[in-house]
């Protein structure tokens, strides 16, 4: 397959960088390097600034500590990298022969409940959020909430109607179940679980219900497989994992709704044989084998956040 590319729409590099320094982004420190992604094709990569909840720090600040991290990347590597702010970035990036980044939040901890910190982020290149972690926050419960089952609070409500005005990308991944269906009844602009896996594979929490899938498809929406072996199997995890994922969601709601999201650097385990970017062809080797159409690997590879992203930025 000639000229396809990756769009990953998960990884958590920057808070290594944050927290350890610039060095970091480097072969053997990182599942995400530089050569990493160009080995992988990969095109564009979505970079998280992970504000983890129920710390002790202000969670804006810690934000902020995030997306300076990501500026010192993207100043250090200019010759390789181009923010995407906008569909007409990703051209460019091609263009230019660069990968193109994207700057997201996972936890809407980092609001602090203020829509002002919202259209600030915007501001500062942020073009999708993940609203919760696994628990609960202004927004909404999240996913290991197995009690409260709470949806969207009143605060949640603006979030998302603002995220729809603004133009950013809405994240579900890691919402409860309440959750995940009222974001989908409030927002007028479909949305992405940018790093879930299918629960009817394998029974975990973090994974997404055959109903929720649906919906998903139904609405315009993406799932990024995630490449942490224990969202993917509940045996030793393989690349065949990732592909009995793909094959499963691919049966029930059709290949529109699936990309990547690896979640490379936010999990302290990789499988084996997909250890960073420079694997994603060994993914796309096992589709071919299985006689994946051409334009079903395309969709799979970018075309579906391509299609996502310009009906929603
Ligand atoms: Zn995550």
């Amino acid at each position: 397959m000639d000229s396809y590319f990756i769009i990953d729409s998960h990884c958590d590099t920057i808070g290594l960088i944050a927290d350890k320094g610039l060095s970091v982004f480097q072969q053997e420190k990182c599942h995400v390097t530089l050569e990493g992604l160009k080995a992988g094709r990969v095109g564009l990569q979505f970079f998280a600034a992970f504000v983890a909840p129920r710390k002790n720090y202000p969670y804006l600040q810690r934000g902020l500590k995030l997306i300076d991290a990501y500026y010192a990347m993207l100043e250090r590597y200019e010759d390789s990298f181009l923010a995407i702010t906008k569909p007409d970035d990703i051209d460019l990036a091609r263009q230019q022969d660069k990968i193109g980044t994207m700057l997201t939040v996972e936890g809407g901890d980092i609001l602090e409940g203020e829509l002002l910190n919202l259209r600030i982020l915007y501001r500062l290149g942020v073009r999708a959020i993940t609203l919760t972690w696994n628990y609960r926050n202004e927004i909404a419960d999240g996913a290991l909430e197995k009690k409260s089952k709470g949806g969207l609070s009143t605060f949640g409500h603006e979030v998302v109607n603002e995220m729809n005005h603004l133009g950013m990308l809405i994240d579900v991944s890691h919402l409860s179940e309440e959750g995940f269906y009222s974001v989908i009844e409030v927002s007028k602009k479909p949305v992405a679980a940018t790093h879930s896996n299918a629960w009817s594979i394998q029974q975990h929490p973090r994974n997404l219900r055959d109903e929720q899938i649906k919906l998903l498809a139904k609405i315009g929406g993406i799932m990024g497989i995630n490449f942490y072996p224990p969202f993917l199997s509940g045996q030793q995890a393989g690349l065949n994992d990732i592909i009995s994922h793909i094959e499963y969601i691919a049966g029930l709601a059709g290949t529109d709704v699936i990309g990547f999201g690896s979640d490379f650097d936010g999990i302290d385990e990789t499988l084996d044989e997909v250890r960073g970017p420079q694997d994603y062809e060994k993914i796309i080797n096992a589709l071919l084998r299985l006689n994946y159409s051409d334009e079903d690997i395309r969709k799979i590879t970018y075309k579906n956040y391509i299609r996502l992203l310009k009906s929603v930025l």
